[in-house]
């Protein structure tokens, strides 16, 4: 018989420490860029008629140590309003050398972390170093977790949220537990307006960012849109930018805010200037000039996953901390 480690929503959130996970995905996106760690497109399961749907986000890691990932996670956009996180699901962790399945963690607490680690290494990776003024777009659960993993990105000193529910921004604003002062604003210009690194992490369908609003120099985080269908940045913006992916595969097959700017903008895959793995291998690859709008494309990668859930294995037996059952 087996063992299989169990960690749940509160486990990974008190092992899982925000700058340790921002140099774990430092760490495997490289990885990536260098090919120790693999992954597929993932798998969409969208039922017809249905506004949730469920996507499979298999890994595999060569070296050093080899391993299989598997995040199964569910999207339902009813779940904030009955206080629950729309991101519901698991991710699995199997030997590499045998596939027994070793470890069960709660796939939200994961998404949470991980989604805002990677923003902050695109942010060290291809903001200005004199960063100063944040904007963070959505109140949800990534805006609280892209608030905390900016302050270690850079030395910001002022913060403005906006969300479509205003109540929602300054709810965010009070609880904020930033080292610099956090202020909710009434409209998405007005957060946007002067900010040098902007993170749109909302639902939206339509751009919630105008070309128009964002200063030379800017780096923009787009997080919110995982569909062709939806977006959160004008086609403007997308053709103005050095656009950076977190995986190629991933931008030209399911970003909105590419596939509308290819269709309405006329850009094509050479505009991709590079993934942020090998922004991390090369930095020639990344920000040109002080001047330059970069805009960093996050997708969500199963390897991201696998990473976590490798490291939290290795700590969580190390330390006693989780559930061990016997499988
Ligand atoms: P939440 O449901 O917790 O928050 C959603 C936010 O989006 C809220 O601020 C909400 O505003 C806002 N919003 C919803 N609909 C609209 C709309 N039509 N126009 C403008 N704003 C809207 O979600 P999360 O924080 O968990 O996720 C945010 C986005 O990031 C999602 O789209 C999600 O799919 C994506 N995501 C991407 C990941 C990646 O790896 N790239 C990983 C995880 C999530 P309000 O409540 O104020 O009305």
């Amino acid at each position: 018989m087996s063992e299989l480690l169990v960690l749940s929503h509160d486990d990974v959130r008190r092992l899982l420490r925000m700058d340790e996970c921002i140099d774990l995905m430092e760490s495997v996106l490289t990885d990536l860029a260098q090919g120790r760690v693999w992954l597929p497109l993932r798998f969409v399961v969208r039922p017809p008629e249905e506004p949730t749907l469920m996507g499979l986000m298999p890994a595999h890691r060569s070296e050093p140590q080899p391993s299989y990932g598997l995040k199964a996670i569910c999207i339902f956009p009813e779940n904030p309003a009955k206080g629950l996180d729309a991101h519901q699901g698991g991710v699995l962790l199997f030997d590499g050398e045998t596939g027994i399945l070793q470890a069960l963690l709660d796939g939200s607490a994961v998404t949470a972390v991980r989604t805002a680690a990677v923003s902050a290494v695109a942010t060290r990776a291809l903001a200005r170093a004199d960063a100063r003024e944040l904007a963070i777009l959505g109140a949800g659960v990534q805006a609280r977790s892209h608030l905390e993993a900016m302050a270690h990105a850079r030395d910001f000193e002022r913060a403005r949220v906006w969300s479509r529910t205003a109540e929602h921004a300054q709810t965010l604003a009070a609880e904020a537990d930033a080292p610099f002062p956090v202020e909710a604003v009434d409209s998405a210009q007005a957060a946007v307006d002067g900010a040098d690194v902007v993170c749109t992490v909302t639902s939206a369908r339509e751009p919630v960012v105008q070309r128009a609003w964002l200063k030379d120099g800017t780096h923009v985080n787009a997080v919110g849109s995982s569909i062709p269908s939806t977006r959160e940045l004008d086609a403007d913006t997308i053709r103005d930018a050095g656009l950076f992916a977190d995986a190629r595969e991933s931008l030209v097959n399911e970003s909105g805010d590419y596939l509308m700017a290819v269709e309405e903008a006329g850009i094509g895959p050479d505009h991709i200037r590079a993934e942020l793995g090998e922004v991390l291998v090369d930095p020639g690859k990344g920000r040109r000039s002080d001047e330059e709008l970069t805009v960093f494309k996050s997708l969500g990668l199963a390897v991201e996953d696998l990473a976590v859930a490798e490291h939290l294995h290795d700590r969580a037996r190390a330390d006693g901390a989780g559930t061990v059952v016997p499988f």
